[in-house]
C-alpha cells in the first residue's frame, strides 16, 4: 500500500494532508525516512512509523483497551463530563470507515462514575456482535456497596431479581463477597445501570464500581487510568 494510503487509512488525514506529510519530510516507516508519497510497503498489522515525531502502527482495525477514570462520559456528545474519547490520540478518532470519518466507538457502554475495562473498535460488526444479547460474554465487576454484604443479598443476586423494566428476572453468573462491604459480580448480559439496579432490588447500594474482566480479558495492573493500548490477536481470542 502506498505510504500516503496508509497514513489516509489510520486517521491522519485526507489523503492530500496525508501525501504532504510524507513530501515535507515528516514521516518515517520502520525507523527510514520516507519522502516518497507513493512508496510502497507492505501494510501488515504492528507495522511502526511515525508521523511528525509521533510513533504509530498500522492495523487494518482498530481494537483497543483504555482504562476509563471516574468522571467521563462514553458518549461523543457528553452532557456534563468529559468524553471518554478526548483521551484518545486524534488518529483513533479520525480514522475513516466506508468514506467517512468515525474513529473508534466504545463497545457498550459504562456510567461516568463507574472505572475500569472499556473496549473500543472501528469493526462495526465486531461491536454488533459483542452487544448482541446471543453473545454473553460474560463481564466482572468490583463493587463496593454502602451497606454489609450479606449471605442473603449474594444468594438473592445469584437467583435472579425483578428490575422495573422487566419482568424477567435478571441474575449474577458469579457473585462472591470480597469484603465487608465489597463482592465480585459477573454478569453475561448489560442492561442500563445493572449493576446498580440489582444491588438497589436486594436492599444495598453501589458506593464504587470498577469493571475489571471482559470474558478471559483483564485490565492489566499497568494500564493506569486514562490509559490506553492496542489489543492484539490472543486479547482478542479471550473475547470469544
Ligand atoms: N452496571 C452499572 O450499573 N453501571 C455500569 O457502568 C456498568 C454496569
Amino acid at each position: 500500500m502506498q505510504i500516503q494510503e496508509i497514513l489516509f487509512t489510520q486517521g491522519f488525514g485526507t489523503r492530500r494532508v496525508c501525501a504532504g506529510l510524507v513530501q515535507q519530510g515528516h514521516v518515517t516507516v520502520e525507523g527510514k525516512p520516507v519522502s516518497d508519497s507513493l512508496a510502497e510497503f507492505e501494510a501488515a498489522d504492528g507495522l511502526p512509523f511515525t508521523v511528525q515525531g509521533q510513533a504509530w502502527q498500522y492495523h487494518e482495525k482498530a481494537y483497543l483497551m483504555l482504562h476509563k477514570p471516574a468522571g467521563t462520559e462514553c458518549s461523543q456528545k457528553p452532557s456534563t463530563y468529559p468524553s471518554v474519547y478526548t483521551l484518545l490520540p486524534s488518529p483513533l478518532r479520525l480514522r475513516p470507515n466506508k468514506g467517512a470519518v468515525q474513529g473508534v466507538q466504545a463497545i457498550g457502554r459504562l456510567d461516568q462514575d463507574t472505572t475500569g475495562l472499556l473496549l473500543l473498535t472501528d469493526d462495526g460488526p465486531f461491536i454488533h456482535r459483542m452487544n448482541s444479547p446471543r453473545h454473553h460474554v460474560p463481564k466482572v465487576y468490583e463493587v463496593g456497596t454502602k451497606h454489609a454484604v450479606d449471605a442473603r443479598q449474594i444468594e438473592r443476586l445469584l437467583a435472579g431479581v425483578v428490575l422495573d423494566d422487566d419482568p424477567k428476572p435478571v441474575r449474577a453468573a458469579a457473585c462472591e463477597a470480597t469484603g465487608e462491604t465489597a463482592l465480585r459480580l459477573t454478569l453475561t448480559e448489560g442492561k442500563y445501570h445493572q449493576v446498580k439496579r440489582m444491588l438497589a432490588a436486594v436492599g444495598n447500594r453501589v458506593e464504587t464500581l470498577h469493571r475489571s474482566r471482559i470474558g478471559e480479558l483483564e485490565l492489566p495492573d499497568d494500564l493506569a487510568p486514562g490509559q490506553w493500548r492496542w489489543l492484539d490477536a490472543d486479547d482478542l481470542a479471550k473475547l470469544r
